[in-house]
């Protein structure tokens, strides 16, 4: 099983920090485009312990969008892999602006459309939806998955 899994807002806290930071200074428009905005990011609940699970499993791929204004979150994605996993994981990252061209089984992501989402072949994931709010319904649902393909 290859699944592809989403950085923000799936696995760090994107909407939060940036809420957080227009309210520090609501002069600063584009928080993401700040130095170090992406690699401050929190983790969000579960999200380290399931991937890293999902991770002696199956074949595993974080796959995010680029923010283009701020060419640093190329680097500081890279950066909160390691940080936040190993060294290992940062050769499982691929930043792509179309996740549809990507060839794979699920994709868990909080958008089911505008970066690719909608042309995946796979199974979407849509995290924060009703069905799949938070990781571990993610981690009950690949699992049970996973049982029927073994
Ligand atoms: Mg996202």
């Amino acid at each position: 099983m290859r699944v592809y899994i989403d950085m923000d807002d799936v696995l760090c806290a994107f909407t939060a920090a940036h809420r957080k930071a227009l309210e520090i200074n609501s002069e600063i428009r584009y928080p993401q485009s700040v130095e170090g905005f992406f690699l401050m990011l929190e983790p969000l609940p579960g999200a380290i312990e399931v991937v890293n699970e999902f991770r002696s499993k199956f074949e595993v791929y974080i796959l995010t969008a680029p923010s283009t204004r701020n060419p640093l979150c190329y680097t500081e994605k890279r950066l909160w892999i390691e940080k936040h996993f190993d060294y290992e994981f940062t050769n499982q990252l691929i930043i792509s602006p179309n996740k549809g061209l990507m060839i794979g089984d699920y994709l868990i992501d909080d958008h089911i459309e505008g970066r690719g989402q909608e042309d995946f072949t796979g199974e979407l994931i849509h995290f924060g939806s009703e069905d799949y709010p938070d990781w571990q319904c993610v981690r009950t649902y690949l699992a049970q998955k996973f049982t029927e393909t073994v």
